[in-house]
């Protein structure tokens, strides 16, 4: 398997020339993020993923986990040590307020460090995440003696972090959620209930494990309206703080899955013994709010997570293009080529580039804009984007995870038998990325989330306001000749998303079944669009470089034609998907059930 590098020439141009590194490092509070910092930043983590992380993936893969007869859970060789040096590193709490022990360093340089431990170690680095998500939730919804106990402990890493939300009834709607809690008259709680797929809900990295679990108290109402949050941790704490007393809470099982062999994905039981002790988090009944905040962070990171394996697949694939030699060069006749000179591979492996680009410049500027919303003196310009981060979330998640699994099955063609068989090390990525449309709400979820939430609860108003940024990002390219026809291409696609809006707006009240079957073809289309409305902001701001003589030419340039191709390779599914927004819809809805 080749090595990982960590790409930290397109990162480092992305943060400074897309996503606004230095109008990010001028918000009150983001001071600390100066250039030379996020460099350093960047080149430890880098060495950390390829040092530590990669090293570890393969061998995570073929031992997996194992639940022990005494219910405890071992983890791949090499897991302990390396948790322990992230948590020594303090990498987790890179992005956590300073007051919680973290760095306070904004989302926009956390998000590529993120990026490079997912490409490497995907099984080994959704425990941390877990951590950050958890983290995220409890600043918000804790109470001041919660966030003394134990939010400390999270951010720092001492203690693991889970999320238990899905029970075997209960998976893409929670509003059938069965566990239950009661009040055992002192201000805890005794939980009760069966939890399903809770990743790193046992193990043994941690000295204690704090479980945020949705259950229901006896008066709640039906439905999500009734869901509390708890913090059940693993083991109860004594006076001085100390995990001490086992809570009644344990793993009954562990899932036997077709990829990320080295997360444990348990079977909880909370209860079976007189009730898990738990605490409120949180308002009763506004569980689903918060367990939301710790979700829209994980939706994020697992967005991330589909643009750091995709990454991973390219480099293996381009690497393995370079070496392999098969056939004659179709132009010259010449023997002994290797495979990247045919022009089919080299299609392949520059559309994955183009698509990694495209997904992390997303991800990236994404990023920057929460920093803002977070950060910005301006209520005016926070809420702005504020309102992209909300409607650009859901395509963050299903659309690039869906991207990152394309690229990470585009890699197995690249390596043609030996990308089938195991030896070669390419199956894992693609047997570890199948998850990400799936967990933290599948593409369906998001899609739906997308068109109902955010685009047919406000008439499309946020969107409409992006299109105009896009727009405007067309006219600047239509001002230089190099680059006009990037601009003609994004008009064109901008064109094919806004008529698909037009239709869904005007569809949603009486056609929403059919509205709803091209949810997800709706959301290939925003990410498609926004994708390259990135990749031709990078053409226009590697265009002002060349022009000023500065960089590399040769890197910038590239850049160029990588927006190009995208326009010409990528960017026309958005017609596609277009025409299947406004057209699959209605045949979807007529087709009877039991013709199938
Ligand atoms: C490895 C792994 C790790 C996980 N980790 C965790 C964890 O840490 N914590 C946790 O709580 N859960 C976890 N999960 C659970 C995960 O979040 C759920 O599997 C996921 O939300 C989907 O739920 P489901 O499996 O019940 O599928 P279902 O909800 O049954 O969905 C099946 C299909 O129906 C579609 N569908 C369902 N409802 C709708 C709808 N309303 N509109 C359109 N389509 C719909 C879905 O898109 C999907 O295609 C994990 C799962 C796995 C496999």
């Amino acid at each position: 398997m080749i090595d990982y590098v960590a790409p930290l020439r397109d990162m480092q141009f992305i943060l400074t020339e897309l996503a606004g590194l230095d109008a990010v490092a001028a918000l009150p509070g983001c001071e600390e993020a100066t250039p030379d910092l996020v460099a350093a930043i960047l080149d430890e983590a880098g060495k950390f993923a390829a040092g530590v992380l990669a090293p570890i993936n393969r061998q995570g893969d073929l031992q997996g986990c194992r639940l022990e007869a005494d219910g405890s859970v071992t983890t791949p060789d090499g897991w302990q040590a390396a948790y322990d040096r992230f948590r020594e590193s303090g990498w987790i709490g890179l992005s956590a307020p300073v007051e919680y022990g973290g760095q306070g360093l904004p989302r926009l340089v956390s998000t590529p460090v993120w990026e490079m431990w997912f490409a490497t170690n995907m099984a080994f680095t959704m425990l941390p995440q877990l951590n950050v998500s958890q983290a995220e939730a409890l600043q918000i919804a804790a109470s001041e003696e919660q966030k003394a106990t134990w939010l400390g402990k999270v951010v720092s890493g001492e203690w693991g972090s889970t999320m238990n939300l899905t029970e075997p009834q209960a998976g893409s709607d929670l509003a059938a959620t069965r566990a239950r809690a009661e009040p055992a008259g002192d201000g805890s709680y005794r939980v009760f209930g069966q939890k399903i797929f809770i990743s790193y809900g046992e193990h043994g990295l941690t000295p204690n494990i704090v479980h945020l679990v949705l259950a229901r108290l006896p008066d709640a109402p039906a439905g999500v309206k009734g869901l509390s949050l708890f913090i059940v941790p693993k083991y109860l704490l004594d006076a001085a703080g100390n995990p001490r007393a086992r809570n009644d809470v344990k793993c009954i099982a562990i899932e036997h899955k077709m990829g990320i062999h080295g997360s444990p994905t348990c079977t909880m039981s909370y209860g079976d013994a007189g009730g898990a002790v738990g605490w409120l988090v949180g308002e009763a009944n506004r569980g689903l709010e918060t367990m939301f905040i710790m979700m829209n962070e994980a939706r994020f990171g697992v967005g991330v997570q589909g643009v750091g394996l995709a990454e991973r697949a390219y480099q293996a694939a381009l690497g393995y293009a370079r070496e392999r030699v098969q056939g004659r060069n179709a132009l010259t006749g010449e023997a002994g080529q290797p495979i990247i000179r045919h022009p089919d591979v080299k299609r392949m492996v520059l559309s994955m580039r183009a698509r990694v680009m495209a997904m992390r410049a997303l991800l990236y500027t994404a990023a920057g804009w929460f920093d803002i919303a977070h950060h910005h003196p301006d209520a005016a310009e926070a809420e702005r984007c504020r309102r992209y981060v909300d409607l650009l979330m859901p395509v963050a998640k299903g659309w690039c995870t869906e991207i990152g699994n394309e690229v990470c099955d585009d890699a197995i063609q690249v390596f043609g038998g030996m990308g089938f068989v195991e030896e070669s090390g390419i199956a894992q990525f693609f047997r570890d990325a199948r998850i990400i449309t799936i967990y933290e709400g599948t593409t369906g979820i998001q899609a739906n989330d997308l068109v109902g939430r955010k685009i047919l609860r406000e008439d499309g108003a946020t969107l409409r306001e992006l299109l105009v940024d896009i727009r405007r990002t067309t006219a600047q390219l239509a001002e230089d000749a190099a680059l006009v026809s990037i601009g003609v291409d994004l008009a064109t696609h901008a064109e094919n998303l806004e008529s698909a809006l037009d239709w869904v707006l005007a569809n949603g009240k009486d056609n929403l079944a059919d509205v709803l079957a091209g949810a997800v073809p709706f959301l290939h289309l925003l990410g498609t669009v926004c994708g390259g409305w990135q990749l031709a902001r990078a053409a226009l701001a590697a265009q002002r470089r060349l022009a000023a003589g500065e960089g590399d030419a040769a890197y910038l340039a590239s850049l160029i034609e990588l927006a190009r191709f995208y326009m010409a390779g990528i960017a026309p599914r958005a017609l596609a998907h277009a025409e299947t927004v406004r057209e699959a819809g209605g045949p979807v809805s007529r087709f009877a059930e039991s013709a199938f």
